[in-house]
């Protein structure tokens, strides 16, 4: 057994939910009677996790707002306005948005105003054990078992609503206090199993094969601005793939003025808007609208990017598709990339 992990046989997986809720605000996703999927905060948990649906929205805004305040001038003196939250649980998160999640707290890394929502928030993942609608995870390393060092607590589903706990971190464990949970002596004969149907729930992905030939293509530098241009008219700037997309994370400020005070609020951006990235002295880099599209995908796919963040910033989770009004999401541009080869 690695020594810093604990693992539990669970049968009563409420036992645990109830004993976090008294201890954090509790956030589950759910599933209403139109059969949407959604996070939301509940007074305790009630339900199991979801293991085959994935939500639209991810849980990125717990962490990076859509939209917040960073600054206050009140004509003498600026005021910052750091978040305070309670200690919160996300229970249930899927591997794909737990390596988000990763991927996100390397890039606001030294922003105080994610790292206040992020320190007080407990990871509880989920194993998928079945693959989810446009899901390829396995193909950019990023499910569908939880990566150890993403969450606190790990649940993998196992016959007869019994469930294997995984505790990875000092936070983990500490939530467990009070818990009465017998330490598992079968640990290596659970971890055999999990490992048994994670590689089976692998086998049952569709074929990846556009997706690592797109990567090698848009690797190799050679697909024309022609094709950006041709792809970009279906973009309707409409933003829904960067605000779904779990490592998304571009943004943008503004100067609101109210009664002597000055507000300094930041809120979501898209890089697929056309005033994104323009300057203050109105050269705009992308101004083509196929030059936007090639950077988002470059922004996700590109072996430069690895260098910095030690993976693709793509995670896989296929909302993207999805959503895309214009069918230019994850999987349909890289069949249009692999045919263009
Ligand atoms: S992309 Fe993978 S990890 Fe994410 S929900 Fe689908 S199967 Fe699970
Ligand atoms: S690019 Fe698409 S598939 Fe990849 S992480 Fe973003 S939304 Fe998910």
């Amino acid at each position: 057994m690695t020594p810093e992990i604990k693992g539990y046989l669970i049968d009563n997986l409420c036992i645990l939910q109830h004993h976090l809720a008294e201890h954090y605000q509790f956030n589950q996703v759910i599933k209403d009677s139109n059969q949407q999927c959604y996070w939301q905060q509940i007074d305790n948990g009630a339900t199991a996790p979801l293991l085959t649906d994935k939500p639209l929205s991810s849980p990125k805004a717990f962490f990076f707002a859509e939209r917040e305040n960073l600054l206050i001038f009140d004509g003498q003196c600026f005021r910052e306005t750091l978040p305070t939250p309670a200690p919160f649980v996300l229970f249930g998160v899927q591997s794909c948005d737990l390596t988000a999640i990763s991927y996100q707290d390397q890039f606001f890394k030294d922003d105080p105003y994610y790292q206040a929502r992020r320190n007080q928030c407990l990871l509880v993942g989920v194993d998928c054990i079945h693959p989810c609608e446009n899901g390829f995870c396995p193909t950019v390393d990023a499910g569908p078992g939880v990566r150890i060092n993403t969450a606190d607590l790990i649940l993998h589903p196992l016959p007869d609503d019994n469930w294997f706990l995984l505790a990875t971190t000092d936070k983990g464990k500490e939530a467990l206090l009070g818990l009465e949970l017998g330490l598992e002596l079968a640990y290596g004969h659970y971890m055999a199993q999990r490992e048994a149907s994670l590689q089976q729930c692998e086998s049952e992905f569709p074929s990846d094969v556009h997706i690592t030939a797109g990567i090698k293509q848009l690797n190799s530098n050679t697909i024309t601005a022609t094709f950006w241009d041709t792809v970009a008219i279906q973009c309707l700037a409409c933003s829904g793939c960067t605000s779904l997309c779990p490592t998304c994370s571009c943004y943008s400020t503004r100067d609101i003025e109210t009664a002597g005070k000055v507000t300094q609020q930041r809120f979501w951006d898209s890089c697929l808007y056309e005033g994104f990235q323009r300057e203050a002295s109105f050269n705009n880099p992308s101004v083509n609208a196929g030059a936007r599209v090639q950077r988002f995908w470059n922004h996700k796919f590109s072996d430069a990017f690895v260098s910095e963040f030690g993976r693709y910033g793509c995670v896989g989770c296929g909302r993207c598709e999805q959503t895309c009004p214009g069918v230019i999401g994850v999987h349909s541009i890289m069949k249009r990339i692999e045919k263009n080869a």
